[in-house]
């Protein structure tokens, strides 16, 4: 009876059965090549050394089936370590700095952070604030105009920061040529005042944000973590390449 022979899925040739304990204790099969013939049961192919005892241990995991897949080959192990010639080298983070820097980093890191947001809410708030500011006086003015019963357009224009027309002001009363006066004068007074106001609000909190930053930058450098490799057996550790 001829017997099929495969290794890794490609088959090697035929022989017959008497001849295999020689051709095992020869090399030229092995306990891990597969075999098929007819009268198998299932008609399946199965490992050499589930049949046949190895002349050469260890014996092979018996796999049945069609000629099994190629093997795919091992995914490829880190490098030997040069320290101890044992371990292998594998990827691990760890931080650039030493303890104390990477613990000064976060004393920086944390309030930092705190500083940018809080930064960020002041600016927000001053810019809240003076609109509402403006929008009051805006509102004060205009009522005064209004009590003087002086034209929508006119009171429109004093509101927008312009200055009415002579043709407008010649039809004026005096009373209400000095209202649109004390207005104005009011207006641009307040304007300068909330103008600055905002100003130095926003600067300070725009020192505070820079200054949070620089010092949140310089925190996360410290705690910045790098890619090296790392000895499985000894722990030494060497650069990533
Ligand atoms: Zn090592």
């Amino acid at each position: 009876m001829k017997i099929k022979f495969s290794r890794q899925g490609q088959e090697i040739g035929e022989y017959p059965e008497e001849a295999v304990p020689a051709l095992l204790q020869s090399g030229v099969l092995l306990p891990t090549d597969h075999y098929w013939h007819e009268a198998i049961p299932g008609n399946q192919w199965a490992a050499v050394g589930s049949r046949w005892a190895a002349s050469v241990p260890p014996p092979a995991p018996v796999s049945v089936g069609a000629p099994p897949p190629p093997t795919t080959s091992r995914a490829p192990a880190g490098p030997v370590c040069r320290t101890c010639g044992q371990g292998t080298l594998v990827r691990a983070r760890q931080h650039r700095m030493s303890g104390p820097a990477v613990v000064i980093g976060y004393i920086l890191l944390i309030p930092s952070l705190l500083g940018m947001l809080i930064g960020f809410l002041v600016l927000l708030g001053t810019c809240t604030a003076s609109t509402k500011v403006s929008a009051t006086i805006e509102k004060e003015a205009r009522t005064s105009l209004e009590a003087q019963k002086l034209p929508e357009s006119i009171i429109t224009e004093v509101i927008a920061g312009q200055t009415p027309s002579e043709a407008e002001l010649a039809a004026l009363t005096p009373a209400q040529r000095s209202a649109v006066d004390s207005v104005k004068l009011s207006l641009s007074a307040s304007k300068v005042g909330a103008g600055a106001g905002t100003v130095v609000a926003g600067g300070v909190s725009l020192v505070i944000i820079i200054t949070s930053f620089v010092g949140g930058l310089l925190g996360w450098l410290l705690v910045m973590k790098k890619t090296v490799l790392r000895c499985t057996h000894c722990q030494a550790v060497v650069a990533a390449s």
